[in-house]
This record gives C-alpha cells, sequence and structure tokens, in this order.
C-alpha cells in the first residue's frame, strides 16, 4: 500500500486539473517502511516535455528530477548516496477523459520495476479517481513486467472519498 498525506493528494488533484486537458504529472518522494510499504513525503510537480500530442503521454523533465534527488539528499556533492533516506518513489501522470487505468503507452514506458505509479482520471477538468499501481514480474517471465494496482491511504490509514465519482466512467 502508499500513503500519502492529504496536503499531497490536493496538491496533485490541482497539478492535473490546471494542467487539463493535457497530461500533468511529477515526482513522489517518501521512503519504504520494513512492512514495505510506501509512504509519500513531497512532491515536485513537471511540465510535461513529451512531444506530439500530450494528451495521452507524459514524460518528466530530466532538469527537474535531479533537481528533485539533490534536494531529496539522494545525491551529494560526492555523487548518488547509496542509501538515502528519503527518494524518488515514483511518479504521477493524468489521463484527461480516460480512466484512471495503466495504457498501453504506460506499460511500454514502464522501464524502471521500483516505480510506483500514480494515475489521476481528469474527466472534463474535474479529478475523478486516483489509483496506484507497482510493477510485477509476469509469471513464467522475468523480462515483462505488468502493473498491479496498491491501496491508496491518508497516513492514517483510512481510504480517501471519491473524488467526482459521478463523472467516472464505468
Ligand atoms: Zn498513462
Amino acid at each position: 500500500m502508499i500513503r500519502i498525506p492529504a496536503d499531497i493528494y490536493q496538491l496533485i488533484v490541482a497539478d492535473t486539473e490546471l494542467g487539463y486537458p493535457r497530461e500533468a504529472c511529477g515526482l513522489l518522494g517518501g521512503h519504504k517502511d520494513d512492512q514495505d510499504h510506501f509512504h509519500v513525503t513531497s512532491l515536485r510537480a513537471s511540465p510535461n516535455i513529451a512531444g506530439g500530442n500530450r494528451q495521452d503521454r507524459f514524460e518528466i523533465d530530466p532538469g527537474v528530477r535531479f533537481k528533485f534527488m539533490r534536494d531529496l539528499g539522494m545525491i551529494s556533492s560526492h555523487g548518488p548516496l547509496k542509501q538515502p533516506k528519503e527518494y524518488i518513489l515514483g511518479h504521477y501522470h493524468s489521463h484527461p477523459d480516460h480512466p484512471a487505468k495503466p495504457s498501453a503507452t504506460d506499460l511500454e514506458m514502464a522501464y524502471e520495476p521500483e516505480f510506483i505509479w500514480m494515475i489521476i482520471s481528469v474527466m472534463a477538468g474535474k479529478a475523478a479517481s486516483i489509483t496506484a499501481h507497482k510493477l510485477i514480474q509476469q509469471s513464467g517471465n522475468s523480462e515483462l513486467l505488468k502493473f498491479q494496482e496498491i491501496q491508496l491511504l491518508s497516513p492514517d490509514g483510512t481510504p480517501y472519498a471519491a473524488l467526482n465519482p459521478i463523472q467516472q466512467e464505468t
């Protein structure tokens, strides 16, 4: 499961609604506890630098990522740290007028198997639902990955209320 504070949750909602009708994206900072639960503690929005049709793809600005790594303490003046306390857990991006499910393009772009993916469905400009996913190996083939949805909770363990469920596609 992944736990995310309400203020960061709201920032993600605001960023993806602001980006509509284009895909918005950004990075999630945090750490994993000894029970393998993910804790988001910081957020860094990024411009979507994907060329072409930015309604169905996203690319995080490498400069934003590098600065976030430095700010999190993942990199010192001597180079990358082996075990930083806080690091990049994954990223979020929006699906304008599409469900919060990983797309075929998302799977093609999933080359960092340790990353958490958060996907926000934004329907007619309003965030409709948020899901979180991790990558697991497909059985019998260690080369192929697939998405597995994970539970997204507030830090006290309660689920977030549905955002705008009337507009959610079924
Ligand atoms: Zn996507």
